[in-house]
């Protein structure tokens, strides 16, 4: 189901026509401020339950382990990057580990 014009999925405040594909398939609204914030910050949103979360990239790449991960995010750094969880960490903390912990390769790169 796609909207032209829906509330955006990160803030929940701004209607917006622009929308990101967070997953094959998937397509969430993004509004101008959120798209903004998303070159200096990862979006997660949360498919199950609809909450959106943010961290700065320079956090999460600093706090990455594994060099080859590293080097994939260190490629996305300026560019935005909207990615669909199939869960967060209310929905199941221990799922988000995986996630955020150590992320999945950044597909969209
Ligand atoms: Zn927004
Ligand atoms: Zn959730």
């Amino acid at each position: 189901m796609f909207e032209p014009l829906a509330k955006c999925n990160v803030c929940k405040k701004e209607y917006t026509s622009m929308h990101v594909e967070v997953m094959p398939g998937t397509i969430v609204h993004v509004c101008q401020n959120c798209l903004e914030k998303a070159k200096t910050n990862f979006i997660w949103i949360c498919m199950s339950c609809g909450k959106a979360y943010m961290r700065p990239k320079e956090t999460v790449i600093s706090r990455l382990r594994d060099p080859e991960l590293k080097r994939a995010y260190m490629i996305c750094e300026d560019m935005v990057i909207v990615q669909g969880i199939d869960a967060c960490i209310e929905c199941d903390p221990e799922t988000i580990q995986a996630y955020m912990g150590s992320i999945q390769t950044a597909a969209h790169c």
